[in-house]
């Protein structure tokens, strides 16, 4: 991508405030987008498997299955959506409570006046009147300082394989959560009253070109909180035998340790492709992102405005699970020539890749760097820092589109608690490669700062270790001793320095 100009330091220019603007506006008009759009092709949604989007899902491992992950928890639409032969204003009222229920009752009460049928309606004249009364008890969250950020890695599927003994079970056990353990946290947080927001809601740039806190209309009782997920890469260490680093890509096999291993789109949702123990392909809600987006739709009252989590991608091994680094293209190519069947040629991975970024966009996900090579920006030079941030905009950024959210590989940030210099060397190549909201790893309940001319806020990590070793930490949270999967060998070991 073009790099962004500095602005000197002075911070008085708004390098792409237009940017913020849209993605602010974002997850409304996708909703209603989509709802328009499910309308539309509500006649051919059953779809077959060679809708897939996946080149590769034919090959010998097995039967494909569509399923939705688990069978107690099967995808529902949302409840809202428009059922075929539903009159047109019962089908305008199911978007506009949903656009309610996401507290946008603007947008609920804008999208039920744009219709022809409302004046004269009484029935939509007590649409309106209700969202006016449920927005006039919502209130500016009073201490958008505290805002928690809770992250997580890829979700354990089955405990079995990845807690087989081998070299990288304690690496699981101490960095991982398992699926199980993650849907238990969604429901006892939206239990507590916790709501999903956008870090472009709690803090962006204003029009003087400063950071500045949102207002996050609530009603009583809700809480606002971020959530990331790191290294949504799906390593070959995770999902195959052989070392992704080189150039050789590593495809999904049987030997995987038990996690999902991409990201894939299924009726415009994304969904994960899932390969069990006995190389069954599965298509379904194996992985932070198809969890939550079904809960949400279940519970659109758990995302703010149609907020979802921030995603962060390294380069090193390609993106979502696609095998998209350049180094990889003359092996892939080649494998592809020999067995066209099996492989995707390297354009066609990056184009799959591309697919399911303008998907996960769509539906409200941040996509964010998480470096190219996973160094500890605090531990390395700013040259490098620098060169790391280029090679991920070069690589990594024409794949999943312009970003201004970087997630610290190592949580590892480029300066002490207080607010950057204008004349850090790592912070002002960081800024002129776009980035404006920078996210360490913080043991605290929260930790948020406005700087000058960029967010920086600290992440809590919601991991064996710390379930283990810290569970007075989550007390605000979920009940740690309900949440811990009885799977994990004990005692999840300590940490020695490494870290994912
Ligand atoms: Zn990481």
């Amino acid at each position: 991508m073009a790099k962004y100009l500095s602005n000197n330091g002075h911070g008085n220019r708004r390098p792409r405030r237009s940017r913020h603007k849209w993605h602010y506006y974002i997850p409304t008009v996708i909703m209603v987008v989509l709802a328009i759009a499910c309308v539309a092709v509500i006649g051919w949604v059953i779809k077959s498997v060679s809708d897939l989007h996946d080149p590769s899902l034919n090959d010998g491992t097995g039967q494909i299955i569509i399923d939705t992950g688990s069978s107690s928890d099967p995808v529902t639409e949302p409840s809202t959506e428009p059922t075929e032969g539903a009159a047109p204003v019962d089908e305008l009222i199911a978007q506009a409570d949903l656009l309610a229920a996401g507290y946008d009752y603007d947008a609920a009460i804008e999208l039920i006046k744009s219709s022809p049928e409302f004046e004269g309606s009484a029935e939509l004249g007590d649409k309106v009147a209700e969202y006016t009364l449920l927005k006039s008890k919502t209130s500016a969250y009073a201490a958008p300082h505290t805002v928690t950020h809770i992250f997580f890695h890829s979700l354990i599927v089955d405990t079995d394989r990845a807690f087989d003994g081998d070299e990288d079970q304690d690496g699981y056990n101490l960095y991982m959560t398992t699926v199980d353990e993650f849907k238990a946290i969604l429901q006892q947080m939206y239990d507590r009253g916790y709501v999903l927001i956008s870090p472009y809601d709690l803090a962006y740039e204003n029009e003087d070109g400063e950071f500045v806190y949102g207002d996050i209309m609530l009603p009583p009782g809700k809480t606002p909180f971020l959530m990331s997920q790191d290294d949504l890469n799906y390593y070959s260490y995770m999902i195959g035998t052989g070392n992704g680093k080189n150039n050789t890509p590593i495809f999904v096999d049987g030997n995987n340790d038990g996690f999902a291993s991409k990201i894939v789109i299924d009726n415009g949702y994304p969904k994960c492709e899932y390969v069990d123990a006995d190389g069954n392909v599965h298509i379904g809600d194996y992985d932070l992102v198809p969890i939550l987006e079904t809960f949400i739709q279940e519970h659109p009252d758990f995302s703010y405005r149609g907020a979802r989590a921030i995603l962060g991608v390294t380069g090193y091994e390609g993106v979502f699970g696609y095998r998209t680094k350049p180094n990889y293209q003359a092996e892939l190519d080649a494998m592809h020539a020999a067995d066209p069947d099996k492989y995707p040629s390297y354009e066609e991975e990056v184009a799959a890749a591309k697919e399911v970024a303008q998907c996960l966009r769509d539906h409200g996900w941040i996509l964010a760097s998480h470096s190219y090579g996973h160094p500890a920006y605090g531990n390395i030079s700013a040259d490098r820092v620098a060169a790391d941030s280029d090679k991920w905009e070069n690589t990594v950024e024409p794949i999943i589109g312009e970003t201004d959210v970087i997630l610290f590989p190592h949580g590892s940030d480029i300066h002490t608690w207080r607010e950057y210099p204008a004349d850090n060397a790592k912070f002002v190549a960081l800024y002129e490669d776009g980035f404006r909201y920078f996210f360490n790893v913080d043991g605290n309940q929260y930790w948020n700062q406005l700087g000058n001319n960029y967010f920086r806020g600290g992440r809590r990590n919601v991991d064996g270790y710390r379930m283990y070793h810290d569970p007075e930490k989550l007390e605000d949270l979920f009940d740690v001793e309900t949440v811990f999967d009885d799977a994990r060998p004990l005692p999840v070991p300590g940490k020695d320095g490494t870290s994912m």
